[in-house]
């Protein structure tokens, strides 16, 4: 009997037992031996519960009863039940520090430690499943963090203009923290990043109210208030750092817009400002301290990009007034310079002495203009696009048409200076006379650069073209 009490085959002894127990109770009488079967059948059913330990984790309750039974059968101490009391010593003991970690301030690690011993643990563990939830939301956490994290550490120049990170996001993952039951050093420097944003978005608040209300103040400023250019240097200064400062921050700010947006329109009233006085003084300054047209043009333009409509400035309002003005003389200007020599000289001097004294720079339109007035030619008209050759001797250009040149020849002298002597490549007949003039030049046919040399350059050498011409007619030899 000994031999199968821990034999493997308790199953065979427990239906034999259990036969022999039937059997004598058949008989009908008191039989002596059969409460010692009764009891070898406990033994061999508690030996069988015993078995199921190995086959399938039992709980700490199930393996502690089935002890107990073996105590009161007197097999405790066999090697059977000897090792599973060991069992449940080893599992106590892991409960045991499982709730002194839980209890205390706990480590990631440590929880990670508890869950690599219990793979070797031959029992159902009451606490391993709480301990795997919680390294479980630990570690999704973190995960979900780290975007943060990183940002968090790292340095402003390695941020990026365009973050995906929100804030929600970071003030949910902080709320998250306080119920992850671990001990993280990563909370805190979330936190921490939370305080910077929210103290910065209060920062910004502020700033963002002192920018519209100095717009305030610049939509009324007639130029007068000396202090308003540097209070707003002064504020896009602030405004600048504080965007810089949110980028490094590295989450994607609603304010971060916002401030550009706030130093741009700063900006764009320091120019209007700027760019008013020095029409205002120009009376008192060269032609340079005068805005030129094209700037003022693309300022208003840049307004309009901002949202801005500068009719609502005061200076802004004078601004667009100035380039009406200038846009309307440039018109006329414009309208000169190709009429083909039809305006007489002296209505083209007064439109460039009224363009000289408008309070914008029209440069572009001014040097047309002077070109414009400076007439060439046995026709006496303005260069006006024309193909145009230069007299090798004198200097003086003429339209290819009015000498009647089919071609442009390498070299030209005009009749003035050679009256008699046929060219070989536009021959006399071909040419008009045209006064002599002292200086001289290489040979060569007109460019457009070249012809742009002609043009005026200053007022007294128009005066003196304006008085060359009547002499040019009295020249008794001029078109014989
Ligand atoms: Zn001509
Ligand atoms: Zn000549």
């Amino acid at each position: 009997m000994v031999d199968v009490r821990e034999g493997k085959d308790q199953r065979k002894l427990i239906n034999d037992l259990s036969s022999l127990l039937q059997d004598g109770a058949s008989l009908g009488i008191q039989v002596e031996g059969l409460p010692l079967v009764e009891v070898e059948l406990k033994k061999a059913s508690c030996r069988q519960k015993a078995r199921t330990v190995y086959a399938a984790r039992k709980s700490l309750d199930f393996i502690e009863q089935l002890l107990s039974e073996a105590v009161v059968l007197h097999i405790d101490e066999e090697k059977l039940f000897a090792e599973i009391t060991e069992i449940l010593s080893t599992a106590r003991c892991w409960e045991k520090r499982a709730s002194s970690i839980l209890a205390s301030e706990t480590q990631l690690y440590d929880l990670k430690d508890l869950v690599r011993m219990s793979v070797n643990m031959d029992a159902v563990l009451p606490s391993l499943e709480g301990i795997e939830n919680t390294i479980s939301s630990a570690e999704t956490w973190l995960q979900k963090s780290e975007p943060f994290l990183s940002v968090a550490s790292s340095t402003a120049s390695a941020s990026s203009p365009c973050s995906l990170l929100e804030l929600h996001v970071l003030k949910d993952l902080v709320s998250q923290s306080k119920s992850l039951s671990v001990q993280l050093q990563e909370p805190m420097i979330l936190e921490t990043l939370l305080l910077n944003c929210e103290r910065w978005q209060c920062d910004n608040h502020q700033l963002l109210q002192e920018t519209e209300d100095l717009l305030d103040s610049a939509k009324i400023d007639d130029g007068m208030d000396i202090t308003i250019l540097s209070k707003i240097m002064d504020l896009i200064t602030r405004v600048d750092s504080a965007r810089k400062s949110g980028l490094a921050l590295g989450l994607n700010f609603d304010e971060l817009p916002k401030l550009q947006t706030a130093s741009l329109k700063l900006g764009w009233c320091c120019k209007t400002i700027s760019l008013s006085s020095s029409s205002f003084s120009s009376e008192l300054l060269e032609d340079v301290g005068k805005p030129s047209l094209q700037n003022i043009q693309q300022h208003i333009k840049e307004g309009q990009t901002l949202k801005i409509n500068p009719e609502e400035y005061y200076l802004g309002k004078r601004l667009v007034e100035l380039q009406d003005t200038g846009l309307e003389w440039a018109k006329r200007a414009r309208k000169v310079v190709t009429d083909s020599g039809a305006l007489a000289l002296e209505d083209v001097y007064e439109l460039i002495s009224e363009g000289e004294n408008l309070p914008v720079h029209a440069e572009e339109e001014l040097q047309a203009l002077r070109a414009r007035s400076m007439l060439h030619c046995v026709c006496r008209k303005p260069y006006n696009s024309r193909s145009m050759v230069s007299c090798s001797q004198c200097g003086e250009w003429y339209h290819t048409h009015c000498v009647k040149l089919h071609w442009k020849p390498k070299a030209y002298v005009c009749s003035a200076c050679c009256p008699v002597t046929p060219q070989i490549d536009a021959p006399r007949s071909m040419e008009p006379e045209t006064p002599s003039l002292n200086h001289r030049r290489t040979r060569k046919v007109a460019t457009d650069a070249e012809i742009k040399d002609l043009r005026w350059q200053n007022r007294k050498r128009v005066k003196r073209t304006a008085k060359r011409s009547p002499q040019v007619h009295i020249l008794p030899w001029f078109f014989t």
